[in-house]
């Protein structure tokens, strides 16, 4: 199984918003598993299928971080069907904005729609981390970042460096984009 190349903020495709999966055969399987192994290689707790490159609503979740034993999961076509209890403040962070952490104000009780990879539809409720990891990366398939929520004052200390970011992952694309044209 392949680990898949992680993409960074300024990536454009960071911020498309996620097409509907339809389909449900072998390959979604194979995206899923890639996708977890690239997770754990990173040391994340989530990860969004644009977060590597592809289009589809499809996230994974180290639920073994959380609970111990537990099984990585996959979300497909998730969203947010409603919220509940009080609005916590924790620090996150992004495997696509490396060395920035901060403290994102959420919900901390969900309940999410989703279809597993067989393309069965669930409803199911979460709370505390496991609700935060899910608004993390059902965010990143609407095409928003944990810092978009950060209050203005966070987002103006933080702009310098996002702005750097950005601008070095555009140059990395463009890069790979010359390598690819035949000389
Ligand atoms: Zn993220």
């Amino acid at each position: 199984m392949p680990v898949l190349k992680i993409r960074k903020y300024g990536d454009p495709i960071l911020r498309q918003k996620a097409a509907q999966q339809t389909t449900f055969e072998a390959a979604l399987q194979q995206q899923a598993e890639d996708m977890i192994e690239t997770m754990r290689e990173a040391k994340g707790i989530g990860l969004a299928a644009n977060q590597v490159g592809m289009p589809n609503a499809l996230c994974v979740v180290e639920v073994g971080l959380v609970i111990e034993g537990a099984e990585p999961r996959a979300f497909v076509n998730p969203v947010i069907a409603a919220t509940a209890g009080e609005t916590v403040s924790y620090e996150e962070g992004c495997l696509s904005i490396p060395d920035v952490n901060d403290d994102v104000e959420r919900p901390n009780q969900i309940r999410v729609r989703f279809q597993d990879l067989e393309g069965v539809s669930h409803e199911e409720e979460f709370e505390g981390m496991l609700a935060r990891v899910l608004q993390h990366e059902i965010d990143h398939l609407n095409g928003i970042f944990f810092v978009d929520r950060l209050g203005p004052l966070r987002r103006k200390l933080l702009s310098k460096k996002l702005k750097e970011l950005a601008e070095q992952t555009q140059r990395e694309l463009a890069e790979e984009k010359s390598k690819r044209k035949p000389s």
